[in-house]
């Protein structure tokens, strides 16, 4: 290990370090004033913004509508940004290592690394199918898909995974593809049905609404296998894919079970009522790496109000004072269905309406004002060009 570095904080200040910078560890670096040193950690320049990614797919958003960079906002911020890999934290000690093996000091550690895709073990995953979990990955479908489609051949595009992702790729695919002759689309859940764990009235809208089109859709059937031609389902079933789409959720990353937050290797990082650490009394973990004492949906306004949680307890422990707990506010979910329908969930509840479309949308726009204010000619030139993008996809051309 390199020798510690240390920044020269003023006497008075904390030394802060946010291990990810996305939803959750970006809001929680803007919730800390220049009264602590804090330095923000991650490997990608680019803040991503991933309820709308499924629309890289259809070419509806481009990748510069959902990012942004992070030094930027960081240092609007105040604070200093480190384009790095964390790959230990030494609670005990107050310390945490890059991937370039710099030590870096810490008084309080702020941990919001999200989570990373989960084959679930089936062979042929990494090699033969495309992930669908960032905007580069999410770009890349799109432009394979493009090619793909040229032409007249048959083509057969395989989505692997019902959930919430699968859905929304499904009707990407259908927004942009669905006049084309000879496309077979499918998709393949290991449960019961489209989104079983949030409402059957999914399952059963999305079925009706693929009606005229040839998909198929294969529930209760684990997949076996991915091969460079297909998917290979328990029981034998093989499906011809000339791309396979995977969406098989998410799981913790090594870094929680290495740093000892987590109990073992796969699972989220212990924290209780007030997001602090249940082993480590001077780390926070946040967002999607949390496992808070009730579960809760792993969602992006979760993870935002969580970095909110997390900075106003930092603040609130620096100056002795009780930690609050966090109380996640009960927001409805917005499921898009292409541009043929879009769902709000609340609870177990289900409403239906294409015009919803315009409520994710205005979701994305004023989210992404809120972490970008128009404060600089940059943000200004981003918001200018995300709502110009906004409305030629909403009011479409003649
Ligand atoms: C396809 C898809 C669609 C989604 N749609 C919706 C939706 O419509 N609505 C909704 O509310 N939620 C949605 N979500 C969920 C939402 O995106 C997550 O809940 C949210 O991103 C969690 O935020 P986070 O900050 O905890 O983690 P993330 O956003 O995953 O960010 C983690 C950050 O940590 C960084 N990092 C990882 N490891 C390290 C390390 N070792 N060192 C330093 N940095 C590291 C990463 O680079 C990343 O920037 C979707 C997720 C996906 C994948």
């Amino acid at each position: 290990m390199n020798a510690p570095r240390r920044r020269n904080p003023r006497p008075t200040q904390s030394r802060v370090a946010i291990v990810g910078a996305n939803f959750a560890g970006l809001r929680a670096a803007q919730g800390l004033d220049s009264g602590f040193d804090v330095t923000v950690f991650d490997p990608s320049p680019w803040f991503e913004w991933l309820p709308n990614i499924h629309e890289l797919v259809s070419g509806a958003k481009r990748s510069s509508d959902l990012t942004l960079a992070r030094k930027r906002l960081v240092a609007a911020a105040g604070h200093h940004f480190v384009r790095a890999a964390v790959t230990g934290i030494d609670a005990k000690r107050g310390t945490l290592e890059t991937a370039n093996g710099t030590v870096h000091e810490f008084d309080y550690c702020i941990v919001a690394v999200g989570g990373i895709g989960d084959t679930h073990g089936v062979r042929g995953v990494e090699r033969h199918a495309l992930p669908f979990r960032s905007v580069e990955q999410c770009a890349a479908i799109g432009r394979r898909l493009a090619v793909l489609m040229r032409g007249r051949a048959p083509r057969s595009i395989v989505i692997v995974g019902g959930g919430f992702a699968g859905v929304e790729a499904l009707g990407e695919i259908l927004r942009r593809y669905r006049s084309r002759a000879s496309l077979t689309l499918h998709i393949v859940e290991a449960g019961p049905g489209l989104m079983s764990g949030v409402s059957t009235k999914i399952d059963a809208a999305v079925r009706k609404l693929v009606r005229p089109y040839d998909v198929r859709i294969h529930t209760g059937l684990p997949v076996a296998a991915i091969t460079p031609t297909g998917v290979r389902l328990q029981g034998g079933k093989r499906l011809h894919s000339d791309l396979t789409i995977w969406t098989g959720g998410g799981v913790a990353p090594p870094l929680l079970h290495a740093a000892k937050l987590a109990p073992k290797p796969r699972q989220w990082a212990p924290v209780d009522a007030t997001l602090r650490s249940r082993r480590h009394h001077n780390v926070f973990v946040i967002g999607d790496a949390a496992a808070l004492p009730e579960p809760i949906p792993k969602q992006a306004f979760h993870a935002l109000e969580m970095g909110e949680c997390a900075a106003a307890n930092v603040r609130r422990a620096a100056a002795r004072r009780a930690l609050r707990p966090y109380r996640p506010s009960r927001t409805p979910l917005l499921v898009a269905f292409g541009d043929l329908e879009t769902f709000l969930v609340a609870g177990r509840s289900v409403v239906a309406n294409p015009a919803l479309a315009a409520g994710k949308e205005t979701v994305y726009q004023v989210t992404m004002a809120q972490i970008d204010p128009p404060s600089s000619v940059h943000a200004l030139g981003g918001l200018a060009s995300r709502v110009i993008g906004a409305t030629r996809r909403l009011v479409p051309s003649k």
